[in-house]
């Protein structure tokens, strides 16, 4: 399977839920009242999320005024636009080698297949890579990241259960550096019901990366789940307060109904999705292209 259709196959649900009935709203004749509120339903039920479903019908009816638009079918092309450019207002820019990669995130978001489906991805396009285990809390944690790491062909820096995750971290950048790679991957801890103490954890381990870095560059990314839809959103609230996020990995987008979640994110917290999961494989992990999402959801 293409890359293209990797992505398109992943959206399909969401595809059947949000298209169909805009479709079935472009045929209409009239744009009135009604039209305009059958289309803030489908919106809303899609998991965009009120205050982006909101800037969109806002912008939408002054482009329809400006360009003196008078059919339902000649709003699909405003929508799309409108879509696009929410999605492309915030992007990452491409980050230099060498580079750090904080990866945070809730327990089985998806985490750990993220950082091996990203070691992958890197290795493959010849990237040196390294992988730093901080998340002690759980043995099983630095094990699953051990197997990733062999199948990725990527080094993994570990502690014992119940060590210093600052400290696995202050080690894999002093081997990170010595060894020379070009990425480094921190895999952390996600026990969000003991909130304050993940978020003191996150905080001393961006400490430890700004004392240690020097001028590497350093990219946050959280990992979100599509399936929980409007969820994601506070997610990304939770996070925000212990560590900028720079983009965000948006994992099981194939499945899910709820792939307009991803127009929420990036339109209400002004943060870029990066990379979408679309399967459990090693290959499953995409770059996002908003193009694509746009042309799925509106065709
Ligand atoms: P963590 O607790 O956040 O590290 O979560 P894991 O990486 O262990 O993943 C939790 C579950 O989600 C596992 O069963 C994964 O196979 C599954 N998973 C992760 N990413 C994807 C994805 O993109 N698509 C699908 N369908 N499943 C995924």
């Amino acid at each position: 399977m293409g890359i293209f259709s990797k992505i398109k196959a992943a959206l399909s649900k969401t595809k059947d839920a949000i298209s169909f009935k805009l479709n079935k709203l472009f045929k209409g004749s009239v744009l009135d009242d009604d039209f305009y509120d059958e289309l803030e339903m489908i919106l809303l039920s899609s998991d965009i999320g009120a205050t982006v479903t909101e800037q969109l019908l806002k912008d939408l009816k002054k482009a329809i005024d400006k360009k003196h638009i008078r059919k339902p079918e000649d709003v699909k092309e405003e929508l799309r636009i409108l879509m696009q450019a929410t999605l492309d207002a915030h992007p990452l820019p491409r980050p230099p080698m060498p580079l750090i990669m904080l990866v945070v995130g809730v327990n089985g978001v998806g985490k750990t297949t993220a950082i091996g489906k990203l070691a992958n991805r890197l290795s493959k396009a010849n990237r040196r890579v390294t992988i730093a285990a901080a998340d002690t809390f759980r043995a099983a944690a630095a094990d699953q990241l051990t197997i990733w790491a062999d199948r990725a062909g990527a080094r993994i820096i570990k502690h014992a259960e119940g060590a210093d995750p600052a400290a696995v971290v202050y080690d894999a950048i002093a081997s990170f550096k010595a060894q020379k790679t070009d990425v480094l991957l921190i895999d952390t801890a996600g026990r969000l019901h003991n909130k304050k103490n993940l978020m003191e954890e996150l905080k001393k381990i961006t400490r430890i990366i700004e004392r240690e870095a020097g001028d590497i560059a350093v990219v946050n990314f959280l990992v979100l789940d599509a399936t929980t839809g409007q969820n994601a959103i506070s997610q990304v609230e939770v996070f925000n307060e212990a560590i900028d996020i720079d983009g965000i990995i948006l994992t099981k987008l194939d499945g899910t109904a709820k792939g307009g979640v991803v127009l929420g994110i990036v339109g209400e917290l002004e943060v870029p999705v990066v990379y979408v999961g679309v399967g459990e494989g090693i290959e499953d992990l995409e770059i996002f292209k908003s193009n694509e999402f746009v042309e799925a959801i509106i065709s």
